[in-house]
């Protein structure tokens, strides 16, 4: 892997693409005096899929000075809610978490929470440039430049090309995909569809609701006026429900056994959207001259609702890189971002393969026993601050819920709670 980026003193730097990732980044740039061009599409699809935070997220929130601004237009998140099956649901409320972190998140519509963003950039003196991103390979070299068209865009605004192109082009990856560079992708290969409705039943308000049904799982996110309505699986179950997508979408609500209890009378809003493939990681980070960040460096399979959190994460850490300016900066960034997307992507093995669940209902069955009473206010903190996002990469808290899904399911076969 090359990490040849030479220039200590980054002074220009071009982000493609304006999602969250881009305008965070954009913002803390600008704040280090850089100077910083975003290129953004401002037509977007219908929906953008993303809208359930995590609390680890409030505190970058508060750092952009953004956090008033979203709590205005979102629904207060105190919790997430899981049901397994009739017999096994579980709320975590985040007002129990424990330690350094924030007690609540937001679920955002995600038009206005990426707008939001923008102008926090905008105002912190981030140019941002209205026309689609290029980008060519300089031949012979492991450099990229913007195409003429994207420099001409710009209007004069970089003298010549800018020192950094950072890739924030979301699953679109135009830069990995201009460089043929592999990355690690998921084998589970599911289908997501997506849209608001009106209303659904929900066990407690504000909580993302992750339930499982006949085949994967849904997501209900309730949002001001609406609820937001996903369902993955498998492309072979999905196909059983109909032609088009609004007709999968549509009968599964009626005909899935766990969604019409929950969900069945209710009125879809808007145009379904379809998702594939949502789980990879990029083989290379950065390289001479580019850098990748949030889901253009990978993304992990949403069901914790991380996504976000990991792209604006992401975002912060390469700020620093950025200002530091070193090969060494840029590697300590890689391996960071790297780190956080595989410690996410364990996280959700455990839940797709059902040991997660299971070693929280023994807990339950157990919590009369004197020993697990002492012991379960330490699990309860550590696995909080995983999932809150906090801790999500602390050796201890990861360690201990590595030794549960080995040694925590006594004998309990976790394939009852397993998600196909
Ligand atoms: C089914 C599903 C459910 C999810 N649910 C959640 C959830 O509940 N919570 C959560 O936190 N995350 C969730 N995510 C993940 C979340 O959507 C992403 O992690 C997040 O949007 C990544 O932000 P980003 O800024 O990296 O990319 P994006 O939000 O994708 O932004 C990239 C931007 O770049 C623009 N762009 C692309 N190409 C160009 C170009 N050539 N020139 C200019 N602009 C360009 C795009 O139009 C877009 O505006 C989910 C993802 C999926 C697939």
């Amino acid at each position: 892997m090359s990490i040849t980026i030479v220039n200590a003193k980054i002074k220009t730097v071009a982000i493609l693409g304006g999602g969250p990732a881009a305008s965070t980044l954009a913002t803390l740039l600008a704040r280090k005096k850089i100077s910083v061009a975003i290129f953004h599409v401002p037509k977007r699809a219908p929906l953008i899929v993303g809208e359930s935070l995590v609390p680890a997220i409030i505190p970058m929130l508060q750092a952009l000075g953004v956090e008033e601004k979203v709590a205005s237009f979102s629904t207060f998140k105190p919790g997430a809610t899981f049901n397994l099956r009739p017999t096994d649901n579980f709320s975590f409320f985040f007002n129990k978490l424990i330690g350094k972190t924030a007690t609540y998140a937001y679920n955002v519509p995600r038009d206005k929470f990426d707008d939001a963003l923008l102008d926090t950039a905008r105002a912190a003196g981030v140019k941002i440039v209205e026309a689609a991103a290029n980008v060519e390979k300089v031949p012979g070299t492991d450099k990229i430049k913007l195409s003429a068209e994207t420099l001409a865009a710009a209007g004069g605004f970089f003298n010549g090309q800018p020192d950094l192109i950072v890739d924030a082009t979301g699953r679109l990856r135009l830069v990995p995909k201009l460089l043929g560079l592999s990355a690690q992708e998921s084998s589970r290969g599911d289908s997501a569809l997506f849209a608001h409705v009106d209303s659904t039943q929900l066990d407690h308000p504000g909580h993302v609701h992750t339930t499982r049904i006949d085949h994967g799982w849904s997501w209900r996110i309730p949002l001001p006026g609406r609820v937001s309505v996903g369902m993955v699986m498998g492309p072979e179950h999905m196909a059983k429900f109909g032609a088009t997508k609004e007709e999968r979408y549509d009968n599964l609500l009626k005909q899935d056994s766990v969604l019409q209890k929950v969900a069945g009378n209710a009125k879809r809003l808007t145009p379904v959207m379809e998702y594939q493939n949502y789980s990879l990681i990029s083989g290379r980070i950065t390289g001479e001259n580019w850098v990748l960040v949030g889901d253009t460096a990978g993304f992990i399979d949403p069901v914790f609702s991380s996504g976000l959190f990991l792209g604006m994460n992401s975002a912060f850490i390469l700020a620093e890189a950025i200002s530091t300016g070193t090969p060494a900066a840029f590697k300590a960034y890689e391996k960071e971002a790297r780190h956080h997307l595989e410690t996410w992507q364990e996280i959700v093995t455990y839940f797709y393969d059902g040991r997660l669940f299971t070693f929280f209902r023994v807990g339950e069955i157990l919590k009369g026993n004197p020993i697990i009473k002492v012991l379960t206010p330490h699990i309860s903190k550590h696995m909080g601050r995983i999932f809150s996002g906090a801790a999500s990469t602390s050796n201890y808290s990861l360690g201990l819920l590595r030794f549960g899904m080995k040694n925590g399911l006594r004998g309990e076969d976790p394939k009852e709670l397993a998600v196909r």
